[in-house]
């Protein structure tokens, strides 16, 4: 019976990865061609900085709406999309829409300190990466240092004179740049010496668990001390909760992004919330709406 039961096991999982290539296949298929038909769209998200002297920085976030398979989360095509190198143009198309839109809003008046662009580790390996997001702004006429480029502990663990030299030329034009999701890569801490990073973004999962971990808001904190001792600045992400923003106050971050102030919304009502923000006395958590 035991014999049995294994193998029914062995058929059950067997049939979950065979499923999940077929899915990554569909996925695959259908993302060829995808951006001729225009099926991609940015919603944006505020990052709201705590004490108020500064307006609030935007996160650009890709979207995609198959025809076939219907809405897929960027946390499933864009691992797909880096393996069959689509990424490469998805990427430069998602880096020229948010400067565009950002130097749109910009010259409507609209107050923001920056845009944040994620940035997947294939797209920074790219010969000419850094060329190519200094030719974009220059196209939008988007000043560099209020362009901020998200990378993830994977990206920067791999050194080489290549990413020395697409740092380099950040440096000097001013690109900022986040650790998205830090405290999730296990990777050792060397390159936030090696590399010109200006800001840590705290992963949501840490977020989601401080207020009933003990633990857990110790390596919150201690990513404040972290980031604070590196001479850089603190997000967290994912907060949706009064108590959360409090603790993370406590702690000492510097900017809070997450379902509290407001879920990513389309460019409208971002122009919006930004109006709102500008004309009220400063951005406060808002109901949550429905658009994502
Ligand atoms: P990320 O950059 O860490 O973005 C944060 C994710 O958390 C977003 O999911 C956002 O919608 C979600 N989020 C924000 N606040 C809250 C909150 O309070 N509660 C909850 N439950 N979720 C919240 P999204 O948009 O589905 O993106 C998932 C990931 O996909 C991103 O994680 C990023 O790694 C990647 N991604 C998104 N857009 C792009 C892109 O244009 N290029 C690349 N390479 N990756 C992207
Ligand atoms: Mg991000
Ligand atoms: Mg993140
Ligand atoms: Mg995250």
């Amino acid at each position: 019976a035991a014999k049995e039961a294994g193998r029914n096991t062995y058929q059950y999982y067997s049939q979950d990865v065979l499923a999940g290539i077929q899915r990554r296949l569909q996925i695959e298929h259908a993302l060829h061609g995808a951006l001729e038909r225009e099926e991609f769209q940015l919603v944006y998200q505020p990052l709201v900085n705590v004490d108020g002297t500064r307006p609030p920085a935007i996160e650009a976030l890709l979207r995609w709406v198959c025809p076939e398979l219907g809405p897929c989360s960027p946390a499933e095509f864009i691992p797909v999309a880096e393996k069959c190198g689509e990424i490469t143009r998805i990427g430069e198309w998602v880096l020229n829409e948010a400067c565009r839109q950002a130097a749109a809003w910009h010259a409507a008046g609209l107050m923001f300190e920056r845009i944040a662009v994620n940035v997947s580790a294939m797209q920074l390996r790219e010969r000419g990466f850094a060329e190519q997001v200094i030719a974009i702004c220059e196209r939008h006429r988007w000043p560099p240092h209020r362009l901020e480029l998200e990378l993830t502990e994977s990206a920067l663990i791999r050194d080489s004179d290549a990413l020395r030299q697409c740092f380099d030329t950040f440096e000097r034009n001013g690109v900022l740049l986040a650790v998205d999701d830090f405290g999730t890569g296990f990777s050792n801490l060397h390159y936030l010496n090696r590399f010109p990073v200006q800001r840590l973004k705290i992963d949501r999962s840490f977020v989601q668990r401080m207020l009933h971990d003990a633990g857990t808001a110790e390596v919150t904190q201690a990513i404040v001390h972290l980031g604070h001792a590196l001479g850089m600045q603190v997000v967290a992400e994912g907060v949706e909760t009064r108590q959360e923003e409090a603790m993370l106050l406590r702690q000492g971050c510097d900017e809070i992004q997450g379902y509290l102030y407001s879920r990513p919304l389309p460019s409208r009502d971002m122009a919006q919330w930004l109006r709102r923000c500008d004309e009220g006395d400063g951005p406060g958590p808002q109901a949550p709406t429905q658009a994502d």
